[in-house]
């Protein structure tokens, strides 16, 4: 080490942990809430439309504001990051957030999801910043399946061009996320499987939920994951595989031929709330703890107040240690009970 290396140590805090004793590892952070497409799961057209007022820049987060906040995070015990949005790629020169982000310590992985048309223009300069992984939402093969649960917008190879970038620029492993709906896309899963197997990237089929308030989401809609497991098995055998980590969303199987794996995730069937760590802050930097939150807590506003870090550092804290969400476990308990009281929208919090 040169002796004109500052080295910033870790200032070590104690990690809260929520009122179910789960620590807080992951931060998803939303850049953008705008987006490209409009898959009527998240941003139906007809209430998005050009009129519709999304946050003007000076309501979103700076990227110095973002990277104050995540060495916060990061010294309470936040590890992972993930960039999300809305389309995070229409976050102008979002390569040098990535950059300052991947810089701070404690932080040791830095992912970000896309629907993946613009990474042919990112996908390089992304990975030069120093962003190690991408995962592109990808909800059929089939090109009219796939413009209309994407609005209509792109055609599936541009999603296909911007994975090819992605892997050129070994942004990997690369994982193609695919949101599943009866009577939708339930019909094309298995040409999802044979493209990508045996080719690294990894397919992780996504129970539809019922996020946010406008998507008329309704179970019947959703095809379990066990459902599509004896499906995809009786073409291509399945072994269970250990999670990666504790907390891992995705139910992992492998190929009994080797030839890669496929993930489930299952947060209506079989939710995961008991290993949750993660917490959302969204583009306007409000700190969320749960997909289904109703509220949330500004950071923005107290940042923007002349809060100081330890002031910060005890706001995430205070929010953190009251946490009590377990929604996808009360789903059905829950969904009655919450009245006038709005859920946040899934493009304003990110996936
Ligand atoms: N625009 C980027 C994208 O689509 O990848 C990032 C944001 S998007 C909100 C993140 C993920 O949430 C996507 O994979 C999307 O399919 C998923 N998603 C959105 N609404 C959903 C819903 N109602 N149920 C399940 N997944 C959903
Ligand atoms: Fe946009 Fe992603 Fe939502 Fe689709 S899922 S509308 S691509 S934010
Ligand atoms: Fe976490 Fe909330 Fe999803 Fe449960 S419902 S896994 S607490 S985000």
């Amino acid at each position: 080490m040169s002796e004109r290396e500052v080295i910033v140590p870790l200032r070590v805090l104690p990690a809260p942990r929520d009122s179910f004793s789960r620590p807080m590892r992951d931060l998803r952070i939303s850049v953008m809430d705008r987006c490209n497409f409009r898959c009527p799961y998240c941003m139906a057209r007809e209430i998005y439309h050009d009129r519709y007022r999304f946050l003007g820049s000076h309501e979103r987060l700076s990227f110095d504001e973002i990277v104050r906040l995540t060495r916060l995070f990061a010294q309470l015990g936040v590890r992972k990051l993930r960039l999300t949005g809305g389309e995070p790629l229409l976050r102008a020169n979002l390569p040098d957030l990535v950059g300052d982000l991947t810089e701070i310590p404690g932080i040791e992985d830095v992912a970000l999801t896309t629907n993946g048309v613009l990474l042919g223009r990112y996908a390089s300069e992304l990975k030069a910043a120093g962003l190690q992984r991408v995962t592109v939402s990808l909800d059929s093969l089939d090109a009219r399946v796939f413009a209309r649960m994407s609005g209509g917008f792109a055609g599936v190879e541009e999603v296909l061009e911007g994975i090819e970038h992605a892997r050129r620029a070994e942004l990997t492993p690369i994982k193609v996320n695919t949101v599943v709906q009866r009577g939708l896309n339930d019909h094309t899963v298995l040409e999802l499987v044979e493209r990508f197997r045996g080719t690294g990237i990894v397919v992780r089929f996504i129970e539809y939920m019922d996020v946010g308030n406008r998507n008329h989401w309704s179970e019947a809609a959703v095809v379990p994951a066990k459902e599509l497991l004896t499906r995809i098995s009786a073409r291509w055998p399945l072994e269970p595989r250990e999670p990666s980590y504790r907390g891992e969303v995705a139910r992992r199987y492998a190929f009994a031929d080797g030839q890669g794996e496929v993930g489930f995730i299952t947060s209506v069937s079989q939710p995961f709330c008991g290993d949750c760590t993660r917490a959302r802050l969204s583009s306007d930097g409000v700190l969320y703890t749960c997909l289904f939150a109703t509220h949330g807590k500004s950071l923005r506003d107290a940042l923007r107040g002349g809060a100081s870090d330890d002031q910060l550092l005890e706001l995430i804290r205070a929010v953190w240690l009251g946490r009590a969400d377990r929604y996808s476990e009360q789903r059905a308990s829950l969904r009655g009970a919450l009245g006038d009281e709005r859920k946040v929208e899934m493009f304003y919090i990110g996936g």
